[in-house]
């Protein structure tokens, strides 16, 4: 199974992607995570990536495309995968499929933009494996540690209100066009982000058509 999450900053896709991976025994691709992980290493890529995030702006399609290129075609990714965070752009869809990156389904994580803000306040990430919490919502069994890894859980530095505000534009100039690109290809779903995050889980595998 190939799938894709669709939605905007905060609508739950990081926390879905985990949960639907373990189902589907298949790994989960976050460019958010990848380049999270380069601007750490200090590596090319991150170096190039850093200024965007920063900003709320998005990284450039060659550079995701590429990314995302290299790791599909790791072992671990025949059996399938989840991305999470990409394709952003239309021209980073279109490169998927040129590519032959064929996905078996689309869920979009329908959230309106009055919800995002209070995610984004509360939400902790781990600085190591990059798994998402909330502080009332999804929070951690030892406040402020990653149950899966233990590392130290902290605040991304673009979960700021401001930068939330830039990203979410970007979400509705850039991103959510998508959904009509995938719903002409007859793949696309749709499921309510805006209950428990159990209630989304049983959502997508549904949509999916997975027994949990
Ligand atoms: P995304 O990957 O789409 O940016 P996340 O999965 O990181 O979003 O979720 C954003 C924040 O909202 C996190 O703090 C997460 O714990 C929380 N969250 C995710 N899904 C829900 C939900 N259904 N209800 C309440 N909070 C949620
Ligand atoms: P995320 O962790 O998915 O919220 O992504 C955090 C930031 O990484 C975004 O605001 C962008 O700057 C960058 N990013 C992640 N995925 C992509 C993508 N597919 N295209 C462009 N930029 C991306």
């Amino acid at each position: 199974m190939k799938l894709i999450l669709l939605g905007a900053p905060g609508a739950g896709k990081g926390t879905q992607a985990e949960r639907i991976a373990k189902v589907l025994n298949v790994p989960t691709i976050s460019t958010g995570n990848i380049l999270r992980e380069a601007i750490r290493n200090g590596t090319e890529i991150g170096l190039k990536a850093k200024a965007f995030m920063d900003k709320g702006a998005l990284v450039p399609d060659e550079v995701i495309i590429g990314i995302v290129a290299e790791r599909v075609a790791q072992p671990d990714c025949a059996g399938g995968y989840i991305l999470d965070g990409m394709p952003r752009t239309i021209p980073q869809a279109q490169a998927l499929e040129a590519k032959g990156i064929c996905m078996d389904a689309v869920v979009s994580i329908e959230i309106e933009d009055a919800v995002i803000e209070s995610r984004m306040t509360g939400r902790r990430v781990c600085s190591g494996c990059g798994a998402s919490y909330h502080i009332s919502a999804n929070p951690s069994k030892v406040e402020g540690i990653c149950d899966t890894c233990g590392k130290e859980l902290i605040i991304r530095k673009d979960d700021t209100p401001e930068t939330v505000k830039n990203r979410l534009r970007v979400f509705h100039a850039e991103t959510e066009a998508l959904k009509d690109f995938y719903a002409s290809l007859g793949r696309l779903k749709l499921v309510d982000g805006d209950q428990d995050i159990d209630d989304v889980t049983r959502e997508i595998l549904t949509a999916i058509g997975v027994e949990a």
